[in-house]
Order: structure tokens, then sequence, then C-alpha cells
């Protein structure tokens, strides 16, 4: 199978990361590593895990075997775990993170991340400070947060003096982010965007999204990716067939028309779910 070259970017950190990556949830078992290492073999190199997914285990065999068969290097892979919010607070992410990295078993967590906010439990600052040692110690090599607000960036930026490198949040066409997008833009923040086929929703029949992949002669899909990579935010696309994989991969041949970008954006409408980071909570 063709390899497919994904664009390397720069995080804020000079540490290398991708303009497409892989989403894991639900990608379990024996069948879950065959998958991963599908789409390390496609040309995936950040691999998107989290506690809560039970499948870091899964995530280091496949990263182990891409290695040990030649595939890439350790250094090639940008394995992204995530803190669930029952280990906020700065002990708890000490140990939450040499936990994981013991799971993945790879030697080190390329990018760590703080899952949900949980403002009500407010321990994200403290949470982030744990990372922050687990970095100095060379566990983690770059620290993030996930499904957090302009507000939240900013109190963990005065309160920690440090930048988060990413941001990962929902993000499709249904829903742009455009003002968090430029917030991230203005701090050198890379966006990533969850669920950014929006779960296989109704987006892929829209007949904007149709009229376009005719028109490009690409797929639904491809178009949706597309946008992604030139909003500037990184998608993680996750399937566990290794055809969609490459097809959700084969995004960098083409580049829609600003027009077209706008379009899309257009499709707005909210949230998929009442995935609110001020409201919802996980533990
Ligand atoms: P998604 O990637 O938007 O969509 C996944 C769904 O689309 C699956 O049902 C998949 O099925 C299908 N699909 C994939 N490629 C396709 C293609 N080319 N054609 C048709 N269908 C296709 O949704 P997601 O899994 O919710 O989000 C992606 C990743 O984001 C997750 O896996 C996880 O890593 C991360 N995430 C993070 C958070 C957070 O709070 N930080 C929240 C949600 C998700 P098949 O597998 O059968 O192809």
């Amino acid at each position: 199978m063709a390899t497919i070259d994904i664009p390397q970017i720069r995080l804020n950190d000079g540490t290398t990361f991708a303009e497409l990556g892989l989403g894991t949830y639900k990608l379990t078992g024996d069948e879950g590593v065959a998958a991963i290492e599908a789409a390390i073999g496609t040309g995936y190199r950040v691999l998107d895990t989290a506690v809560n997914y039970g499948n870091e285990r899964e995530v280091g065999e496949a990263a182990r075997r891409a290695i040990a068969a030649g595939v890439v290097t350790r250094d090639d892979l940008i394995v992204t775990t995530k803190i669930p919010g029952r280990h906020h607070g700065y002990d708890e992410a000490i140990a939450s993170g040499r936990e994981s990295n013991a799971t993945l078993g790879v030697e080190r967590i390329d990018l760590l991340l703080i899952h949900w906010p949980n403002p009500r439990v407010d321990k994200y600052v403290d949470t982030f400070r744990g990372m922050l040692a687990l970095q100095s110690e060379g566990i983690v090599r770059s620290v993030g947060v996930s499904n957090f607000t302009e507000a939240m960036l900013t109190r963990l930026i005065d309160e920690t003096g440090v930048t988060p490198a990413v941001n990962q949040v929902e993000l499709h066409p249904y829903f742009p982010q455009g003002a968090l997008r430029a917030f991230h833009d203005a701090h050198g923040i890379r966006t990533e965007s969850w669920s950014p086929l929006a779960r296989r929703s109704e987006l892929l029949t829209e007949p904007l999204i149709r009229d376009l992949a005719e028109a490009y002669q690409v797929t639904p899909t491809q178009v949706v990716l597309r946008w992604h990579v030139q909003v500037g935010s990184t998608p993680i696309p996750k399937s566990a067939d290794p055809d969609r994989q490459v097809e959700n991969a084969d995004v960098f041949g083409f580049a829609l028309d600003a027009e077209h970008v706008e379009a899309i954006s257009a499709l707005e409408r909210g949230r998929l779910w009442d995935g609110d980071p001020l409201t919802h909570e996980e533990f």
C-alpha cells in the first residue's frame, strides 16, 4: 500500500507535529492494534489516545510493532495521551503520566493533554503544573490541553507562564470554532480537531460537501478533512478500516478555493452533543 507523506509542522516548543493524525477511540484489542499499525504503515504519525479510551496498551503495541518492522523510528511517532478528570491535581497528574507512560511502553509521551478542564473541580492549573514537572523529567515531551476555552487558556498562561502547545477541541464544519482558532493563532497554540468528520453524521451527505467532492474529484470525507487542513487545524479522524485510513490521509494533493473553505465554514450550526467545557465534566 502506498505511503502518504503527511506534512509536518512545529509546535510552539519546537517539537514536530503533523497536519493530520489518527483518532483511536474505540480501537481496542487485537483488531485495534492491527488497525493502528496499518495507519502507521499508511503514514500516520500523530496517534491520539487517552487513559479513558482504555487502549493505551494497544497504541503502544502498534507503535512498537511498526518500529520493530522498520516502518518508522521512535522519533517519527507523536504519541498523544490525556489525563482524565479523576487524576486532576499536581501529584495525581504526575502519577497519571507515569502510569500512562508505563502502559504505552514507548519510552516517553510525546504530547500529554488535560482531557477535560472540569472547571467546577478547579484543579486544571495544578494538573498542568504536574505535567510540567513530567516534562522536566523527560517523560513527557510536549504539554497541552483539550476542551479549553479562551478564558481557561488565558488563566493557565497567566498562572504558569507556559503556553500549551496544543488545544484539542470539538471542531468540524458544523462547529468551526472561528473565534477560538483566532485566539490560538494569536498565541501560538496549535488547534487539533476532535470528531473532525462530525462522527460520520449527515455532514458527509450535505449537498455542499457532495457537490464540492464532485467538483474536486475527491470524496466527501476528503473535502471535510482538507477544510480542516486549510483552516489550520490538525484533524484526527478515527477509522478502523485501512482503506478509509488511506482515503482520510490522502488530502495533500489538492486545495480548496478560499470561497469554498468559507462556504463549508458557513455550515455552522453547533456542537454534536452537549460537550460544552463550561458544563460538561468527565472523570
Ligand atoms: P470522527 O473521526 O469524526 O468519525 C469517526 C467515524 O467516522 C467512525 O464511525 C468511522 O468509522 C467513520 N469514518 C472514518 N473515516 C471514514 C470515511 N473515510 N468514510 C466514511 N466513514 C468514515 O469521530 P471521533 O472518533 O469521535 O473523533 C476522532 C478522534 O478524536 C477520536 O477517535 C479521539 O481520538 C478524539 N476525540 C477526542 C475528544 C476529546 O474530548 N479530546 C472527544 C472525542 C474524540 P470506521 O472506523 O468504520 O471507518
